[in-house]
């Protein structure tokens, strides 16, 4: 008998659990479209320009590193304050955004469900089904009793709208809902300008708490059009939360860089809430790391590097874009009679296949393509090389 005789095992991620089924395939064809990361022409994964720049430049005047203040660098804050509200825009100007820098998107969806479980205990978490599946965990974990509202509509291939406003109306007062701003992660599908001012009317009626998940900003359309929905919620004068996520956007995966940015009424209300957000941080990790935020902050407060990473950040956007055509292209050369053009309208680094679970267990074990059981595949790993495979593999399990 030990002090963990009773530990049990927890249930291994199911998609890292992917990640070592694919390392141990022996299939010289394989191809990992499991995880979500974006991976280059011939498969790598990138080191931005903007970012190798960043670092030399930073790296020509070498500092000492001390702790960061709690809430992170400053300039760092500043810099995603621009880039999501606008450098001037009346939140920004009037003072009324705090901002924290955190460990990764998933660290400012963490604050910020530590946040809101102490300023409303009672309230429950609604998030889209399916959705990231961190999202219900990290939620839960605060302590919120999680459920969902509808989103993918399997049968008509797109969003269910009509169950997803009826949701929201049929949520309580004060309940927090897990929006995506973009790049719906698992399923590729977003909502129009025009259902986002619908959702904004109904979130405002029923005085729900809207946290936006902003993990894939300028995957879509673009860094401005990727980002408009931020100013909706502005617009209609909703206090929201937004947590930013740069580890796609400058492929800085495991520099953790991220943000929780909190909009309030007033300055006063920033600055309290501030206070709060640093009481989480510093019970949690006491303060974040400095060389993300700063390379991140250097791009994005010089002129001609930001402009070199918004081309960067292009390139991987259309490259994207490109793959999903050819996957596209390729299963119908294969002979796939079915409508499969939902593959380009989708949006962002996944598609979802549409495939069923016995379809991508045949896909892997047949051909060593590797997507999630949900059938969500990472078009973002495609490449010249391997998508022709991949069309030809999928084909023969359609
Ligand atoms: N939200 C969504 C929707 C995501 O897909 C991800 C990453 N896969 C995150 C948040 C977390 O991002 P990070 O890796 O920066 O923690």
């Amino acid at each position: 008998m030990s002090l963990f005789t009773a530990v049990e095992l927890a249930p291994r991620d199911p998609i890292l659990g992917l990640n070592e089924q694919y390392a141990a395939d022996t299939n010289p064809k394989k191809v990992n479209l499991g995880v979500g990361v974006y991976f280059d022409e011939n498969g790598k994964l990138p080191l931005l320009q903007a970012v190798q720049k960043a670092e030399a430049a930073l790296q020509a005047t070498p500092k000492a590193r001390g702790y960061l203040p709690i809430d992170g660098l400053a300039a760092y804050d500043q810099a995603v304050k621009e880039l999501v509200f606008g450098k001037d825009s009346e939140p920004v100007t009037s003072g009324r955004v705090a901002t924290i820098q955190a460990l990764g998107g998933t660290g400012g969806l963490k604050v910020g469900a530590d946040f809101l479980r102490k300023l409303k205990p009672g309230a429950k978490v609604l998030i889209s089904n399916p959705s990231w599946e961190n999202h219900r965990a990290i939620f839960q974990n605060a302590g919120f009793e999680v459920g969902t509202y509808s989103y993918y509509d399997a049968s008509r291939r797109g969003i269910d709208f009509d169950g997803l406003l009826a949701d929201l109306k049929a949520a309580a007062e004060g309940t927090v809902v897990v929006l995506h701003a973009c790049c719906h992660n698992p399923t590729g599908y977003d909502l129009t300008p025009a259902q986002w001012d619908q959702v904004i009317e109904v979130v405002k009626a029923r005085q729900l708490t809207p946290f936006l998940d902003m993990a894939y900003q300028g995957f879509s359309q673009g860094l401005a059009e990727d980002g408009a929905v931020v100013g909706k919620f502005i617009a209609a004068g909703l206090d929201f939360l937004v947590s930013t996520s740069f580890s796609k956007s400058f492929s800085l995966y495991g520099e953790r860089v991220g943000a929780l940015s909190v909009v309030t009424k007033s300055k006063d209300e920033a600055a309290r809430v501030l206070s709060q957000l640093k009481v989480t941080i510093r019970t949690n990790y006491s303060n974040p790391p400095t060389h993300g935020a700063a390379v991140v902050a250097y791009v994005l407060s010089t002129p001609e590097l930001r402009a070199l990473w918004e081309e960067e950040l292009g390139q991987m956007r259309t490259r994207i874009k490109a793959m999903r055509q050819k996957l596209l292209d390729g299963l119908k050369a294969a002979g796939v009679q079915q409508d499969l053009s939902y593959i380009t309208t989708q949006v962002g680094m996944f598609s979802y296949s549409g495939l069923s679970k016995e379809q991508m267990l045949r896909l892997r074990s047949e051909f060593g393509v590797y997507g999630t059981d949900s059938g969500r595949i990472c078009v973002a790993a495609l490449n010249e090389n391997n998508v022709g495979y991949v069309a030809e593999s999928i084909a023969k399990v359609l």
